[in-house]
């Protein structure tokens, strides 16, 4: 995707990537998820802002050997007792459909890259000029 403006500077062109954003077989929460833990706290799936309106979302931070970075895991637990809670996903039925979103663009002027202000000065530059 891109955009051409000609003016007194010569050829400012916009250029944008396509990013893919295809999700790859993901799951969604399952709307339908009902579940009793063991205490019989009965937990659901809440279409509002606090999705589950029973459970505690958990982290812990921790150090991984592997790739030598941080990495955090979260689960549920029931807000009562603290049991851990997996609630119920399903596949997301969007998966694998083509999706693509404008990245970052990419401004040139006379094929030599410039920067972001630079080309809104030309563009402002260009709409305050003479027709
Ligand atoms: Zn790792
Ligand atoms: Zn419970």
């Amino acid at each position: 995707m891109s955009a051409v403006y000609k003016g007194d500077f010569g050829e400012l062109r916009i250029e944008y990537d396509m990013i893919d954003v295809t999700t790859i077989g993901g799951n969604i929460p399952d709307k339908e998820w009902d579940y009793t833990d063991r205490q019989g706290h009965r937990h659901f799936y809440s279409d509002t802002e606090d999705t589950y309106p029973t459970l505690s979302l958990r982290h812990s931070t921790y150090f991984c050997g592997d790739c030598h970075d941080e990495h955090t895991d979260s689960w549920y637990v029931c807000r009562t007792c603290g049991e851990t809670i997996q609630p119920g996903t399903k596949p997301d039925p969007k998966a694998g459909m083509k999706q693509y979103v404008p990245g970052l663009p990419e401004f040139r002027l006379n094929g030599e890259p410039i920067s972001p202000e630079r080309a809104r000065e030309l563009l402002g530059d260009q709409s305050e000029g003479t027709s």
